[in-house]
């Protein structure tokens, strides 16, 4: 009987969720047991693979003078940030909400950068009296907005101009930025205006130049053709008296989500620094912003089936979590691994794995072969980011619980919404 388990391929990627014995485990954590233990769906995490993902990028810096900010938008449970704070990481931030999260595990100031198109005055008020190191600004308007907003209270904005070098970052359109028609960013060719204009500002001091060009990069060149842009600047702004500080990269760098094969962060550095040296920039400071590559693939989504339906054309399998708790694969058309946590014996049949949601783009995962009967629960693979972070209420749908592995313990770091959560704040007319 046992004899005839397919034992599955090892997760190549994921070396903290293994089969043991076929059950599968986060460390030394059964998770079969931890399902029962808390229910589903339910993210579940692993702070070893959180560790591993950052000693890639602490390895990879050694000695070079590198911030790297954890572009928390990816996965922003306190839990997560607690940890990468401890670790030593910065933190670029998108909102207001962010920044009281960071400074909720007692994020250095420091170390923070605060991205976004859209900053309203109370979020730069509010970045402003916590200090933090630099604002990224996207716009000539912005530039004037902190700067009022900067005088009022009395300081600088430390900023840096996020500018649209316009190159291709080869990923899904929706998750590219660095192209002439994203929102994102000032085009290049309006940048040595927009710090002419900066630099008179009397709210701002000038310290940098940024650019983020896109997500679930798999492939470097994208980086270093939109370096050599910057890098044309910088001897440009320094033609016109502005020598910068730091320069910031932004984050993007991909996963293994199937088989990609993503340059890793050492390539990235050494391929970066040797562009910098080359062009007499070598004392220029590097910001990274990495998210997805720190947080993807430490993270998994269980799932318990509720139905099978055998349809003319398809068969379905219907489980409980749905594109409110993973948006991915309805947003951007996106492939998550899906594994069986107990695998069967049989014969295996494709199916459609579909959320109860009352939309056709509610499904998670597309025919896969699977042997699998009700009351299965399934693991969605390298869903660590971009997975609860995007989760909502539609349906009216509690959010998931997230549970740390660390070891054989495990820990709730956020408990499963009530539905008196989700009414809470609402009235009726009297
Ligand atoms: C989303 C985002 C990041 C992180 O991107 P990843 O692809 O998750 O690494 C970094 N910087 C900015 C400005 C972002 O918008």
């Amino acid at each position: 009987m046992t004899a005839a388990i397919p034992v599955p391929p090892d997760l190549a990627g994921h070396p903290f969720f293994q089969y043991r014995n076929n059950v599968l485990y986060a460390e030394d954590v059964p998770l079969d047991h931890l399902a029962g233990q808390l229910g589903t769906p339910l993210y579940v995490y692993s702070r070893a693979a959180l560790r591993a993902a950052w000693n890639t990028y602490h390895s990879a810096v050694g000695q070079r003078p590198v911030l790297v900010c954890y572009g928390m938008k990816a996965n922003s449970n306190l839990a997560v940030l607690k940890e990468f704070a401890r670790l030593g990481a910065g933190f670029d931030i998108v909102s207001g909400g962010e920044l009281k999260r960071a400074l909720a595990v007692g994020a250095d100031p420091a170390r923070i950068v605060f991205s976004g198109v859209g900053k309203q005055a109370w979020e730069m008020r509010a970045a402003l009296d916590a200090g933090v190191m630099c604002f990224n600004v996207e716009s000539e308007a912005e530039l004037q907005r902190l700067s009022d907003v900067a005088q009022e209270t009395g300081r600088r904005a430390r900023v840096a101009l996020r500018v649209n070098p316009d190159v291709d970052a080869q990923t899904h359109p929706y998750i590219s930025t660095g192209l002439k028609e994203n929102k994102f960013g000032i085009p290049i060719g309006a940048a040595l205006d927009a710090y002419r204009s900066s630099r008179l500002l009397p709210g701002l001091e000038v310290t940098g130049l940024d650019c983020h060009i896109g997500s679930q990069l798999t492939d470097i060149s994208p980086y270093f053709d939109a370096l050599e842009k910057l890098l044309d600047l910088v001897a440009d702004l320094e033609g016109i008296g502005i020598r910068l500080s730091h320069l910031d990269l932004g984050g993007g760098l991909g996963i293994r989500y199937s088989d990609e094969t993503p340059p890793s962060p050492k390539a990235l550095l050494d391929g970066v620094f040797q562009r910098l040296q080359a062009r007499g920039q070598g004392h220029l400071r590097l910001v990274l912003e990495p998210g997805r590559s720190l947080v993807g693939n430490a993270g998994l989504l269980l799932t318990t089936v509720q139905y099978l339906k055998h349809g003319e054309a398809r068969n379905f399998a219907i489980v409980d979590a749905a594109m409110n708790d993973l948006l991915r694969p309805a947003l951007y058309d996106a492939w998550h691994g899906l594994r069986p946590l107990l695998p069967r014996a049989g014969d295996a049949l494709d199916y459609d794995v579909v959320g109860p949601v009352c939309e056709s783009a509610d499904w998670l995962a597309r025919q896969r072969a699977l042997v699998i009967e009700q009351g299965d629960v399934l693991a969605l693979e390298s869903a660590g980011a971009y997975g609860m972070t995007m989760a909502g209420n539609y349906n009216t749908r509690p959010r998931a619980a997230e549970v740390m592995v660390d070891g054989d313990h495990y820990h709730v770091v956020r408990q499963r919404e009530t539905l008196d959560d989700l009414l809470r704040g609402e009235s009726t007319l009297p």
